[in-house]
Protein backbone atom coordinates (compact mmCIF):
# COMPACT_ATOMS: atom_id res chain seq x y z
CA UNK A 1 0.00 0.00 0.00
CA UNK A 2 1.36 3.40 -0.67
CA UNK A 3 2.17 5.99 1.80
CA UNK A 4 -0.09 8.59 2.28
CA UNK A 5 2.14 11.68 1.43
CA UNK A 6 2.86 14.48 3.67
CA UNK A 7 3.91 18.63 3.39
CA UNK A 8 8.32 17.34 3.73
CA UNK A 9 10.79 20.82 4.20
CA UNK A 10 13.55 19.91 1.47
CA UNK A 11 15.82 22.35 2.45
CA UNK A 12 18.50 19.85 4.01
CA UNK A 13 17.76 17.64 0.74
CA UNK A 14 21.06 19.32 -0.47
CA UNK A 15 22.93 16.79 1.73
CA UNK A 16 21.29 13.46 1.11
CA UNK A 17 24.03 12.07 -1.16
CA UNK A 18 24.88 9.71 1.08
CA UNK A 19 21.78 7.78 0.84
CA UNK A 20 21.14 5.28 -2.06
CA UNK A 21 20.22 5.74 -5.23
CA UNK A 22 16.32 5.80 -5.84
CA UNK A 23 15.10 2.55 -8.12
CA UNK A 24 18.31 0.76 -7.85
CA UNK A 25 20.08 3.22 -9.91
CA UNK A 26 23.75 3.15 -10.73
CA UNK A 27 25.30 6.17 -8.63
CA UNK A 28 27.51 7.62 -10.79
CA UNK A 29 26.10 9.30 -13.75
CA UNK A 30 27.57 8.51 -17.72
CA UNK A 31 26.71 10.16 -20.72
CA UNK A 32 27.11 8.52 -23.83
CA UNK A 33 29.94 10.49 -25.80
CA UNK A 34 27.95 9.90 -29.13
CA UNK A 35 24.38 10.54 -27.76
CA UNK A 36 22.21 12.23 -25.03
CA UNK A 37 21.76 9.30 -23.30
CA UNK A 38 22.80 8.64 -19.73
CA UNK A 39 23.48 5.27 -17.64
CA UNK A 40 20.15 6.28 -15.32
CA UNK A 41 17.81 5.16 -18.53
CA UNK A 42 16.15 1.90 -17.48
CA UNK A 43 14.70 -0.25 -19.79
CA UNK A 44 11.61 0.46 -20.70
CA UNK A 45 10.33 -3.09 -21.49
CA UNK A 46 11.01 -3.96 -17.82
CA UNK A 47 10.18 -0.83 -16.16
CA UNK A 48 8.02 -2.35 -13.68
CA UNK A 49 5.84 -5.11 -15.79
CA UNK A 50 4.30 -8.10 -13.85
CA UNK A 51 7.58 -9.65 -13.34
CA UNK A 52 10.06 -6.88 -12.10
CA UNK A 53 9.18 -4.86 -9.46
CA UNK A 54 12.29 -2.70 -9.46
CA UNK A 55 13.70 -0.56 -12.63
CA UNK A 56 16.44 -2.84 -14.33
CA UNK A 57 19.01 -0.03 -16.09
CA UNK A 58 19.26 -0.79 -19.29
CA UNK A 59 22.68 0.77 -21.13
CA UNK A 60 26.01 -0.70 -20.75
CA UNK A 61 29.15 1.84 -21.57
CA UNK A 62 32.20 0.67 -23.52
CA UNK A 63 36.01 2.55 -22.82
CA UNK A 64 35.44 5.06 -25.07
CA UNK A 65 31.32 5.92 -23.54
CA UNK A 66 29.64 4.87 -25.97
CA UNK A 67 26.06 3.48 -24.90
CA UNK A 68 25.00 0.35 -26.12
CA UNK A 69 22.07 1.77 -28.01
CA UNK A 70 24.59 3.85 -30.41
CA UNK A 71 27.34 0.49 -30.43
CA UNK A 72 24.54 -1.50 -32.49
CA UNK A 73 23.55 1.46 -34.32
CA UNK A 74 27.36 0.88 -35.72
CA UNK A 75 26.67 -2.36 -35.80
CA UNK A 76 23.62 -2.22 -37.64
CA UNK A 77 25.41 -1.12 -40.55
CA UNK A 78 26.67 -4.46 -41.22
CA UNK A 79 23.26 -6.42 -41.90
CA UNK A 80 22.26 -7.44 -45.13
CA UNK A 81 18.68 -6.06 -45.67
CA UNK A 82 17.86 -7.82 -49.06
CA UNK A 83 18.23 -10.86 -47.86
CA UNK A 84 16.63 -10.14 -44.49
CA UNK A 85 13.94 -8.69 -47.29
CA UNK A 86 13.69 -12.52 -48.53
CA UNK A 87 13.25 -13.72 -44.58
CA UNK A 88 10.34 -11.56 -44.33
CA UNK A 89 8.95 -13.23 -47.57
CA UNK A 90 9.57 -16.48 -46.60
CA UNK A 91 7.68 -16.11 -43.42
CA UNK A 92 5.06 -14.05 -44.67
CA UNK A 93 4.35 -17.42 -47.13
CA UNK A 94 4.49 -19.32 -44.38
CA UNK A 95 1.77 -17.81 -42.22
CA UNK A 96 -0.18 -16.11 -45.39
CA UNK A 97 -4.46 -17.47 -45.35
CA UNK A 98 -5.62 -18.30 -48.56
CA UNK A 99 -9.39 -18.50 -47.28
CA UNK A 100 -9.79 -14.94 -47.08
CA UNK A 101 -9.18 -15.13 -43.09
CA UNK A 102 -7.09 -12.42 -41.63
CA UNK A 103 -3.41 -13.87 -41.28
CA UNK A 104 -1.40 -11.36 -38.73
CA UNK A 105 -2.03 -9.44 -36.60
CA UNK A 106 -0.92 -5.62 -36.13
CA UNK A 107 -0.91 -3.79 -32.86
CA UNK A 108 -0.67 0.03 -32.66
CA UNK A 109 -2.79 2.98 -32.03
CA UNK A 110 -2.46 5.00 -36.07
CA UNK A 111 0.85 6.67 -34.80
CA UNK A 112 3.72 7.08 -37.70
CA UNK A 113 5.29 3.62 -36.90
CA UNK A 114 1.95 1.28 -37.03
CA UNK A 115 0.90 2.84 -39.87
CA UNK A 116 3.84 2.10 -41.37
CA UNK A 117 4.22 -1.54 -40.53
CA UNK A 118 0.32 -2.40 -41.42
CA UNK A 119 0.31 -0.62 -44.88
CA UNK A 120 3.66 -2.40 -45.83
CA UNK A 121 2.52 -5.88 -44.83
CA UNK A 122 -1.08 -5.17 -46.61
CA UNK A 123 -0.01 -3.44 -49.63
CA UNK A 124 3.84 -4.68 -50.12
CA UNK A 125 4.08 -8.43 -48.88
CA UNK A 126 0.69 -8.74 -49.83
CA UNK A 127 -0.84 -9.69 -45.80
CA UNK A 128 -4.63 -8.98 -44.72
CA UNK A 129 -3.31 -8.19 -40.91
CA UNK A 130 -6.07 -7.14 -38.28
CA UNK A 131 -5.33 -4.06 -36.16
CA UNK A 132 -5.37 -4.34 -32.74
CA UNK A 133 -5.48 -0.88 -30.28
CA UNK A 134 -5.84 -0.70 -26.75
CA UNK A 135 -7.66 2.60 -26.55
CA UNK A 136 -5.40 5.77 -24.70
CA UNK A 137 -6.76 7.63 -21.34
CA UNK A 138 -7.51 10.48 -23.17
CA UNK A 139 -7.33 10.93 -26.79
CA UNK A 140 -5.41 14.00 -28.20
CA UNK A 141 -7.44 15.92 -31.40
CA UNK A 142 -4.72 14.68 -33.55
CA UNK A 143 -4.36 11.31 -31.85
CA UNK A 144 -7.94 10.29 -32.77
CA UNK A 145 -7.43 12.00 -36.04
CA UNK A 146 -4.81 9.88 -37.21
CA UNK A 147 -5.84 6.87 -35.89
CA UNK A 148 -9.12 7.22 -37.40
CA UNK A 149 -6.98 7.91 -40.95
CA UNK A 150 -5.00 4.85 -40.03
CA UNK A 151 -8.06 2.64 -40.68
CA UNK A 152 -9.78 5.12 -43.63
CA UNK A 153 -5.98 4.02 -45.41
CA UNK A 154 -7.60 0.87 -45.77
CA UNK A 155 -7.44 -1.17 -42.03
CA UNK A 156 -9.54 -3.31 -40.45
CA UNK A 157 -9.23 -2.79 -37.11
CA UNK A 158 -10.21 -3.98 -33.41
CA UNK A 159 -10.36 -0.69 -30.55
CA UNK A 160 -10.27 -2.34 -27.01
CA UNK A 161 -11.98 0.41 -24.39
CA UNK A 162 -11.12 -0.31 -21.33
CA UNK A 163 -13.12 0.33 -18.14
CA UNK A 164 -12.14 3.76 -17.53
CA UNK A 165 -13.48 3.86 -14.19
CA UNK A 166 -10.88 0.99 -13.18
CA UNK A 167 -8.20 2.76 -15.52
CA UNK A 168 -8.19 5.86 -13.97
CA UNK A 169 -7.87 4.51 -10.82
CA UNK A 170 -5.06 2.05 -11.66
CA UNK A 171 -3.53 5.07 -13.36
CA UNK A 172 -3.73 7.16 -10.15
CA UNK A 173 -2.56 3.78 -7.81
CA UNK A 174 0.26 3.73 -10.41
CA UNK A 175 1.31 7.34 -9.85
CA UNK A 176 1.13 7.71 -6.50
CA UNK A 177 3.02 4.13 -6.28
CA UNK A 178 5.69 4.52 -8.90
CA UNK A 179 5.34 7.92 -10.22
CA UNK A 180 4.60 5.87 -13.65
CA UNK A 181 1.09 7.66 -15.12
CA UNK A 182 1.33 5.02 -17.85
CA UNK A 183 2.36 1.70 -16.49
CA UNK A 184 -0.92 -0.03 -16.45
CA UNK A 185 -2.07 1.39 -20.00
CA UNK A 186 1.66 -0.10 -21.30
CA UNK A 187 0.95 -3.50 -19.58
CA UNK A 188 -2.71 -3.42 -21.21
CA UNK A 189 -0.98 -2.23 -25.14
CA UNK A 190 1.55 -4.97 -23.96
CA UNK A 191 -0.85 -7.96 -22.96
CA UNK A 192 -4.07 -7.28 -25.15
CA UNK A 193 -2.99 -7.85 -28.52
CA UNK A 194 -1.58 -11.55 -28.15
CA UNK A 195 -4.89 -11.96 -26.18
CA UNK A 196 -6.85 -10.95 -28.69
CA UNK A 197 -4.71 -12.80 -31.30
CA UNK A 198 -5.32 -16.31 -29.43
CA UNK A 199 -9.04 -15.37 -29.09
CA UNK A 200 -9.00 -15.05 -32.94
CA UNK A 201 -7.02 -17.74 -33.85
CA UNK A 202 -3.87 -15.99 -35.34
CA UNK A 203 -0.53 -17.27 -34.68
CA UNK A 204 1.20 -14.05 -36.21
CA UNK A 205 1.97 -10.75 -34.70
CA UNK A 206 4.13 -8.14 -35.97
CA UNK A 207 5.29 -5.50 -33.82
CA UNK A 208 7.36 -2.66 -35.37
CA UNK A 209 10.99 -1.84 -34.34
CA UNK A 210 12.27 -3.93 -31.72
CA UNK A 211 12.58 -1.69 -28.37
CA UNK A 212 16.28 -3.52 -27.61
CA UNK A 213 17.26 -1.13 -30.54
CA UNK A 214 17.26 2.11 -27.71
CA UNK A 215 19.24 0.11 -25.80
CA UNK A 216 16.86 -2.24 -23.76
CA UNK A 217 18.20 -5.55 -23.87
CA UNK A 218 20.59 -5.23 -26.83
CA UNK A 219 21.54 -9.23 -27.59
CA UNK A 220 17.57 -9.06 -28.22
CA UNK A 221 18.17 -7.24 -31.76
CA UNK A 222 19.81 -10.26 -33.01
CA UNK A 223 16.49 -12.45 -33.46
CA UNK A 224 13.48 -11.36 -35.26
CA UNK A 225 11.09 -13.19 -32.34
CA UNK A 226 9.83 -11.44 -28.82
CA UNK A 227 10.57 -14.00 -26.22
CA UNK A 228 6.88 -15.39 -24.53
CA UNK A 229 7.56 -14.32 -21.03
CA UNK A 230 6.75 -10.64 -22.01
CA UNK A 231 3.51 -11.96 -23.15
CA UNK A 232 2.92 -14.84 -20.72
CA UNK A 233 3.47 -15.88 -17.06
CA UNK A 234 3.25 -18.82 -14.83
CA UNK A 235 2.86 -17.33 -12.24
CA UNK A 236 -0.34 -15.87 -12.37
CA UNK A 237 -0.56 -15.05 -8.86
CA UNK A 238 2.28 -12.94 -8.55
CA UNK A 239 1.40 -10.54 -10.85
CA UNK A 240 1.87 -6.55 -10.31
CA UNK A 241 -0.19 -3.95 -11.72
CA UNK A 242 0.52 0.01 -10.60
CA UNK A 243 3.05 -1.41 -7.94
CA UNK A 244 0.63 -3.61 -5.87
CA UNK A 245 -0.24 -7.27 -6.12
CA UNK A 246 -3.53 -8.28 -8.33
CA UNK A 247 -4.53 -9.58 -5.56
CA UNK A 248 -4.48 -6.75 -3.12
CA UNK A 249 -6.31 -4.80 -5.88
CA UNK A 250 -8.77 -6.88 -5.56
CA UNK A 251 -9.13 -6.97 -1.88
CA UNK A 252 -8.67 -3.69 -0.95
CA UNK A 253 -9.73 -1.56 -4.16
CA UNK A 254 -12.76 -4.09 -4.65
CA UNK A 255 -11.68 -3.99 -8.46
CA UNK A 256 -13.16 -7.10 -10.13
CA UNK A 257 -10.48 -9.92 -12.13
CA UNK A 258 -12.35 -9.34 -15.27
CA UNK A 259 -12.11 -5.45 -15.10
CA UNK A 260 -8.01 -6.21 -14.78
CA UNK A 261 -7.76 -9.02 -17.35
CA UNK A 262 -6.91 -7.08 -20.51
CA UNK A 263 -3.72 -5.92 -18.61
CA UNK A 264 -2.90 -9.23 -17.48
CA UNK A 265 -0.13 -11.95 -19.47
CA UNK A 266 -1.76 -15.00 -20.68
CA UNK A 267 -1.13 -18.27 -18.95
CA UNK A 268 2.31 -19.61 -20.14
CA UNK A 269 0.71 -23.12 -21.15
CA UNK A 270 -2.14 -21.32 -22.59
CA UNK A 271 -0.02 -19.20 -24.61
CA UNK A 272 2.60 -21.72 -26.31
CA UNK A 273 -0.61 -24.01 -27.28
CA UNK A 274 -1.49 -21.39 -29.33
CA UNK A 275 2.06 -21.43 -31.03
CA UNK A 276 1.62 -17.64 -31.61
CA UNK A 277 4.76 -15.94 -33.18
CA UNK A 278 5.78 -12.61 -32.35
CA UNK A 279 7.99 -10.77 -34.46
CA UNK A 280 9.46 -7.63 -35.00
CA UNK A 281 9.51 -6.31 -39.03
CA UNK A 282 12.05 -3.97 -37.20
CA UNK A 283 14.37 -7.07 -37.86
CA UNK A 284 13.08 -7.60 -41.39
CA UNK A 285 13.06 -4.07 -42.75
CA UNK A 286 15.34 -0.91 -42.21
CA UNK A 287 13.64 0.79 -39.78
CA UNK A 288 14.01 4.91 -39.68
CA UNK A 289 11.60 6.92 -37.68
CA UNK A 290 11.50 9.54 -40.15
CA UNK A 291 11.22 7.63 -43.03
CA UNK A 292 8.02 6.11 -41.49
CA UNK A 293 6.70 9.47 -40.92
CA UNK A 294 6.73 9.96 -44.71
CA UNK A 295 5.60 6.91 -45.47
CA UNK A 296 2.80 7.11 -43.10
CA UNK A 297 2.27 10.99 -44.19
CA UNK A 298 1.46 9.74 -47.60
CA UNK A 299 -1.75 7.62 -46.14
CA UNK A 300 -2.97 10.80 -44.08
CA UNK A 301 -0.63 10.39 -40.77
CA UNK A 302 -0.09 14.18 -40.19
CA UNK A 303 2.22 15.67 -37.33
CA UNK A 304 0.84 17.77 -34.68
CA UNK A 305 0.28 21.38 -35.35
CA UNK A 306 2.93 22.26 -32.18
CA UNK A 307 5.75 20.80 -30.37
CA UNK A 308 5.13 18.31 -27.40
CA UNK A 309 5.77 19.23 -23.86
CA UNK A 310 9.19 18.86 -22.97
CA UNK A 311 10.47 18.19 -26.78
CA UNK A 312 11.47 19.84 -30.01
CA UNK A 313 9.48 17.05 -32.19
CA UNK A 314 6.24 17.39 -33.13
CA UNK A 315 5.90 13.28 -34.59
CA UNK A 316 6.22 10.73 -31.96
CA UNK A 317 3.52 9.84 -28.97
CA UNK A 318 1.02 11.87 -29.71
CA UNK A 319 -2.35 10.01 -28.88
CA UNK A 320 -2.71 10.29 -25.44
CA UNK A 321 -2.98 13.66 -23.45
CA UNK A 322 -0.94 11.71 -20.41
CA UNK A 323 2.28 10.98 -22.40
CA UNK A 324 3.29 14.58 -21.77
CA UNK A 325 2.96 13.91 -18.24
CA UNK A 326 5.11 10.25 -18.50
CA UNK A 327 7.84 12.19 -19.81
CA UNK A 328 7.93 14.73 -17.10
CA UNK A 329 8.13 11.76 -14.59
CA UNK A 330 11.18 9.75 -16.67
CA UNK A 331 12.73 13.30 -16.01
CA UNK A 332 12.34 13.58 -12.43
CA UNK A 333 12.78 9.70 -11.92
CA UNK A 334 16.12 8.73 -14.06
CA UNK A 335 16.84 12.75 -15.33
CA UNK A 336 15.69 11.88 -18.59
CA UNK A 337 13.19 13.89 -20.83
CA UNK A 338 11.36 13.75 -23.65
CA UNK A 339 14.18 15.73 -25.48
CA UNK A 340 16.63 13.42 -24.56
CA UNK A 341 14.51 10.34 -25.93
CA UNK A 342 14.18 12.10 -29.05
CA UNK A 343 17.60 13.66 -29.53
CA UNK A 344 19.31 10.65 -28.48
CA UNK A 345 17.56 8.86 -31.67
CA UNK A 346 18.06 11.48 -34.50
CA UNK A 347 21.55 11.92 -33.39
CA UNK A 348 21.81 8.09 -34.45
CA UNK A 349 20.53 8.42 -37.25
CA UNK A 350 22.30 11.47 -38.75
CA UNK A 351 19.39 13.50 -38.32
CA UNK A 352 21.54 15.60 -35.74
CA UNK A 353 24.60 16.69 -34.46
CA UNK A 354 24.93 15.45 -30.66
CA UNK A 355 25.63 18.98 -30.25
CA UNK A 356 22.36 19.78 -31.15
CA UNK A 357 20.90 17.31 -29.27
CA UNK A 358 22.96 18.57 -26.15
CA UNK A 359 21.69 22.31 -26.73
CA UNK A 360 17.82 20.72 -27.46
CA UNK A 361 17.90 18.72 -24.02
CA UNK A 362 19.47 21.51 -22.41
CA UNK A 363 16.27 23.69 -23.65
CA UNK A 364 13.04 21.35 -23.48
CA UNK A 365 14.31 18.23 -21.21
CA UNK A 366 11.75 18.47 -18.17
CA UNK A 367 9.65 21.50 -19.52
CA UNK A 368 6.40 20.84 -17.29
CA UNK A 369 3.22 20.13 -19.14
CA UNK A 370 0.66 22.88 -18.96
CA UNK A 371 -1.39 21.85 -21.58
CA UNK A 372 -3.74 19.31 -20.56
CA UNK A 373 -2.53 19.82 -16.93
CA UNK A 374 -6.75 20.22 -15.58
CA UNK A 375 -7.91 17.30 -17.63
CA UNK A 376 -5.24 15.12 -16.68
CA UNK A 377 -5.94 16.16 -13.31
CA UNK A 378 -9.48 15.83 -13.04
CA UNK A 379 -9.17 12.59 -15.02
CA UNK A 380 -7.18 11.56 -11.49
CA UNK A 381 -9.12 12.96 -9.26
CA UNK A 382 -11.08 10.24 -7.56
CA UNK A 383 -14.95 10.87 -7.56
CA UNK A 384 -16.70 9.91 -4.09
CA UNK A 385 -19.47 9.05 -6.08
CA UNK A 386 -17.71 6.48 -8.19
CA UNK A 387 -15.26 5.17 -4.81
CA UNK A 388 -17.01 5.95 -1.70
CA UNK A 389 -15.43 3.25 0.41
CA UNK A 390 -11.90 4.82 -1.17
CA UNK A 391 -12.33 8.29 0.88
CA UNK A 392 -9.75 7.32 3.37
CA UNK A 393 -7.17 5.71 1.02
CA UNK A 394 -6.16 8.80 -0.41
CA UNK A 395 -4.28 11.33 1.40
CA UNK A 396 -6.14 13.59 -0.46
CA UNK A 397 -8.93 12.72 -3.12
CA UNK A 398 -8.65 15.40 -5.28
CA UNK A 399 -5.61 15.21 -7.87
CA UNK A 400 -4.43 19.36 -8.09
CA UNK A 401 -0.65 20.71 -8.96
CA UNK A 402 0.07 21.42 -5.32
CA UNK A 403 -0.42 17.57 -4.57
CA UNK A 404 1.56 16.72 -7.87
CA UNK A 405 4.60 19.02 -6.86
CA UNK A 406 4.31 17.14 -3.86
CA UNK A 407 4.71 13.40 -5.59
CA UNK A 408 7.05 14.81 -7.61
CA UNK A 409 9.16 15.62 -4.76
CA UNK A 410 8.94 11.99 -3.14
CA UNK A 411 10.33 10.50 -6.38
CA UNK A 412 13.84 12.84 -6.43
CA UNK A 413 16.20 10.69 -6.18
CA UNK A 414 19.19 12.36 -3.93
CA UNK A 415 21.50 10.65 -6.36
CA UNK A 416 20.03 12.85 -9.49
CA UNK A 417 18.56 16.18 -7.85
CA UNK A 418 19.99 19.28 -5.44
CA UNK A 419 17.56 21.81 -3.67
CA UNK A 420 19.30 24.98 -4.04
CA UNK A 421 17.93 28.60 -3.14
CA UNK A 422 14.35 27.39 -2.96
CA UNK A 423 15.00 25.30 -6.42
CA UNK A 424 15.36 21.72 -7.88
CA UNK A 425 18.18 21.18 -9.69
CA UNK A 426 20.18 18.31 -11.38
CA UNK A 427 23.43 17.54 -10.26
CA UNK A 428 24.96 16.52 -13.18
CA UNK A 429 23.38 17.65 -16.78
CA UNK A 430 24.83 16.51 -20.31
CA UNK A 431 25.53 20.37 -21.07
ZN1 LIG B 1 24.66 6.56 -27.11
Amino acid sequence: MFKKISKTIYSDYGNRIEKKPYYGLPKNIIFCSKCTYSNQKPDSEKEYTHTIKKVKESLTFNKNYVCSACSWNEKKKEIDWDSRKKELIKLCNKYRKKNGEFDCLVPGSGGKDSFYAASKLKYEFGMNPITVTFKPHLYTDIGRKNFDAWIASGLNNYLFSPNIKVQRLLTRISLENLFHPFQPFIMGQMYFPPRMASFLNIPLIFYGENPSEYGNDINANKKPTKDPEYFSTKDQKNIFISGMNINKLEKIFKIRKADLSPYLPLDTKFFNKKKISVEYLGYYLKWHPQESYYYASEYGFEAAPQRSAGTYSKYSSLDDKIDDFHYYTTYIKFGLGRATYDSSQEIRNGEITREEGVNLVKKYDGEYPTRFENEIFEYLSINEMEYPELKSLFYQKNFDKDYFDQLTNKFRSPHLWTYKNGKWKLRKTIF
